[in-house]
């Protein structure tokens, strides 16, 4: 978190609101902890790092992990619906 980030903070919410209070302020409806990034906002997701372009492209693999911003709580980390993984781990509900 940055400074600004911090002033514009008190700015908005006050300098006597808690941190408590401003979680449930923020929070509001999202009581749900994201199943998909378990409340972190982010997913790892793998990729091909290999440039694209060269003539090796297609066969040479080079396998990475970045992290994303989760799509079921689009990076709140808590979502309004309480989404709980199927049965085949194809998706969310
Ligand atoms: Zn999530």
């Amino acid at each position: 978190m940055k400074v600004h980030e911090v002033i514009e903070l008190v700015e908005d919410y006050g300098a006597n609101t808690t941190l408590g209070d401003l979680a449930r302020s923020i929070q509001k409806e999202k009581i749900y902890k994201c199943p998909k990034c378990h409340g972190t906002g982010k997913v790892s997701v793998r990729y091909n790092a290999y440039p694209s372009g060269l003539p090796d492209s297609g066969f040479v693999e080079d396998w990475k992990y970045k992290d994303i911003e989760c799509d079921l709580c689009h990076g709140e980390g808590y979502t309004e619906h309480e989404y709980k993984p199927r049965m085949i781990q194809d998706g969310w509900e």
